[in-house]
């Protein structure tokens, strides 16, 4: 296969998938695994399956159609607030969808009578991270107008935290979602299914034992992927942090000034970057770049080789630490963050290969 390439291990998904599902069962926490930063990837999301999440969640319609042309059986949430124009999509594909605007909500409604459905809704709270949610005076009268809409069930309700503006989840924080939630509950006359705490964020306060019992429902990705708990990014123990490699072909290797030579302006994407004068150093080129990966969020697997810099197709490595082993036509390894795993599985450049399946 030619570089670059994406290899992912599925297996080690399967296997991160069932420690945090088992992790969580402890708990009476169902996992709903979330497959939108593979862009709804059919093989990882059987992977989440093999390895016991409850549902699949995928923020975007054309994703939920990949997974499900593909034939991936699952209960499937939509986990990015619907627009109103897909509404009929919504209702015919996704079984539950978490929801905040009462338009949308009854645009839902009105489409799932027209089908002779019920359509499952969970109702977002927005307890301060300023995302999507209904502010938490608004939720009474949020859920009592969702109540009188034949077509949707409130099956529960659900926050984000931590992903807008980095507010960190705490006991109290959920604590308050469950007051939310008993609230919701004498207003309806029935237990609420779902009370969804929020997402890789929640893991560590699960780990320390600190979620409040009555949370029984979290929407996982980065921690099944990626192997890492999202408020510090440690990583978290017994998951594996490599189910994803990146590799690039180096198509130049030279030594060259660490300093460019002439008058600096703005480079390619309008940035002005800096330089430390090393002396000469051994500069590899690689046949990957902007196009393919936020740069700013990979690392080189070999811990001797640092990124100098990229363009919309080249990434530089200084390699002199190789002392001149590194040659063209080698494949060098790395290591994904978040966005660059984002940006590298919508880059049709990035060849995708799997193992483990
Ligand atoms: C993306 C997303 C998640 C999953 O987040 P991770 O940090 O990848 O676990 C959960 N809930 C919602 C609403 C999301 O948009």
């Amino acid at each position: 296969m030619a570089d670059p390439s994406l290899l992912i291990d599925l297996e080690k998904i399967e296997h991160n998938a069932r420690h945090i599902v088992s992790q969580c069962a402890a708990q009476g926490i169902a996992v709903v695994g979330v497959t939108k930063v593979t862009c709804g990837d059919p093989q990882v999301a059987r992977a989440m399956l093999r390895g016991g999440v409850v549902a699949i969640g995928e923020s975007r319609m054309l994703n939920i159609a990949r997974l499900q042309s593909a034939g991936v059986k699952a209960e499937y949430q939509l986990l990015r607030i619907p627009s109103l124009s897909r509404a009929k999509q919504i209702v015919d594909c996704v079984d539950v969808s978490l929801n905040s605007e009462l338009k949308v909500v009854a645009a839902l409604s009105a489409e799932a009578e027209k089908q002779g459905k019920r359509h499952c809704i969970i109702v977002m709270v927005d307890l301060g991270d300023l995302r999507e949610g209904v502010w938490p005076d608004q939720l009474l009268s949020f859920v009592e107008r969702c109540s009188q809409l034949e077509g949707v069930r409130v099956q529960g309700i659900g926050t984000n935290l931590s992903c807008l503006s980095g507010v960190v989840p705490t006991p109290a924080s959920l604590q308050q979602l469950v007051e939310c939630a008993e609230q919701v509950e004498s207003l309806l006359g029935y237990p609420l299914e779902i009370i969804s705490g929020g997402a890789s964020n929640i893991l560590p306060l699960i780990a320390a034992g600190d979620v409040p019992a009555r949370i029984n429902n979290l929407r996982v990705g980065e921690a099944i992927l990626l192997g890492r708990e999202t408020i510090h990014r440690t990583a978290l123990p017994n998951t594996f942090q490599d189910a994803f490699t990146l590799r690039a072909e180096v198509i130049e290797v030279k030594r060259k000034p660490s300093m460019p030579v002439g008058e600096l302006s703005e480079d390619a994407f309008g940035n002005h970057p800096r330089f430390d004068d090393r002396g000469d150093i051994e500069r590899a080129i690689v046949n990957i770049g902007r196009a393919d990966i936020d740069t700013g969020n990979v690392q080189s697997e070999d811990s001797r080789f640092t990124i100098i810099g990229a363009s919309s197709d080249h990434l530089l490595l200084d390699v002199t630490a190789a002392g001149g082993s590194v040659r063209v036509g080698d494949s060098l390894q790395f290591r994904l963050g978040y966005s660059a795993l984002l940006a590298a599985m919508l880059s049709p450049y990035v060849e995708k290969s799997y193992s483990g399946s």
